[in-house]
């Protein structure tokens, strides 16, 4: 049973003997392990990969595949192809913008997700590469994969699923939903910028067909992510590279070219090497403290948030506290805009959190939040004295405005 204890967690991230960090759904911090695995890079084997000949190079390279090995353990894909990107945005739009869609295609979306995970397919809408968009309207942060399937029609190719929810912390039922694409042969592309850092993952027996994730968000550096795709993807479901040029190809014959197979094909130019590096750390670091203790733990953190928060008059809470949970809650304080509550918990009590609208704006305006909400999303250094703290000062706050 690999440990886990917040307390000795802190001390690998040493600002948080500063402050109260409950924004880890935006971005989560790095522990100086993973800053140190970055710093050694940079001193020791700074190079370019799969281009040089030097000894350098060649250790650059082998850290380079061994941090791509890692993160494929760490996702349970070590069939699939994990593509080192910017973060899930840019793997998202890898996968809409590569696949060679038909005019009928249709893709399934939910109105509830994430902006990167709706504007990519949105733009092959609007770029009339598909016929249309056909949305699940779920506004509750609880999916009936039933509703899914509804969408679903002759015409769809692809569904664009969020794994948990950034505003409600709600974990999406992917498994059945997966099955219910393998039933329809309709492909699957999961957005798992919130879940790879708090859930153990089974990519391989979930069974999508596309996975993106942030480095950012699971205590890996800035600027680095993935995307998985499953070994089953073939022929034009495999995404064309969104960029070309060196490092991507096999040949160059004329102005023709054939680009590698594998997961280079998608990083072209020189990529985010020492970033890679870091972000095979955290993995790592996350490996150690058991992914099962992470995720038991985010979202007990979240339901002490949900019963405390939603006792205090004048609170709304937003989260359903019978569904699973990934560490992340929402809410409101009646009379107070959402940036004024994260201003005072600041001030107050040097509590970070999220206000505003969370690259959510087709669920706020559903739920006619024009302000948005507060978002406290806790994690592994979290402890019920940063939750309690969190309740306490947004009492007071609520008491404010009597
Ligand atoms: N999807 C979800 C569910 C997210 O929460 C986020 C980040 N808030 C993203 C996608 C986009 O992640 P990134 O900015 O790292 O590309």
């Amino acid at each position: 049973m690999p440990s886990f204890d917040p307390d000795t967690i802190r001390c690998d991230f040493p600002i948080l003997e500063r402050l109260i960090y409950l924004d880890n759904a935006a971005t989560s911090l790095s522990p100086r392990q993973v800053i140190e695995a970055q710093v050694t890079a940079e001193y020791n084997y700074r190079a370019n990969v799969g281009r040089g000949i030097h000894r350098l190079s060649r250790m650059a390279t082998h850290q380079y595949q061994e941090a791509r090995e890692t993160l494929k353990k760490f996702l349970g894909g070590e069939h699939g192809t994990l593509s080192f990107t910017k973060n899930t945005t840019e793997s998202a739009n890898i996968v809409a913008q590569g696949i060679h869609w038909k005019k009928t295609d249709r893709i399934v979306t939910v109105l509830q997700d994430h902006h990167s995970n709706l504007l990519p397919w949105y733009r092959l809408k609007n770029d009339g590469l598909i016929e249309d968009i056909d949305a699940v309207t779920t506004v509750s942060g609880i999916l009936d994969p039933a509703e899914i399937e509804t969408c679903i029609t002759r015409n769809t190719r692809l569904v664009a699923l969020g794994h948990a929810s950034n505003v409600f912390g709600t974990i999406a039922p992917v498994k059945e939903i997966a099955d219910i694409c393998k039933d329809k042969e309709v492909l699957l592309h999961i957005d798992g910028a919130q879940t790879a850092p708090h859930l153990p993952l089974e990519l391989e027996k979930i069974g999508c067909d596309y996975f993106s994730f942030s480095g950012h968000k699971m205590l890996g550096p800035m600027g680095t992510g993935g995307l998985w795709i499953s070994p089953d993807v073939s022929g034009d479901d495999v995404p064309v590279p969104l960029c070309a040029g060196g490092g991507m190809v096999q040949s160059v014959r004329g102005t023709t070219f054939a680009t590698v197979d594998g997961p280079g094909r998608y990083e072209a130019g020189t990529p985010n090497v020492i970033g890679a590096i870091g972000l095979a750390e955290a993995a790592q670091y996350l490996t150690r403290l058991g992914m099962k203790n992470v995720a038991d733990h985010s979202a007990a953190l979240a339901r002490r948030m949900i019963e405390g928060l939603a006792e205090i008059p004048g609170v709304r809470v937003y989260t359903p506290a019978d569904a699973p949970l990934i560490g992340t809650v929402s809410f409101t304080v009646d009379g107070v805009h959402p940036h004024e509550v994260a201003y005072l918990l600041d001030e107050a009590a040097g509590i970070m959190v999220r206000s505003g609208e969370h690259c959510c704006q087709p669920l706020m305006h559903a739920l006619c939040l024009n302000g948005g909400t507060v978002r406290a999303s806790a994690y592994c250094y979290n402890t019920e004295d940063d939750v309690d703290l969190l309740i306490a000062t947004t009492e007071e706050i609520a008491g404010m405005v009597k």
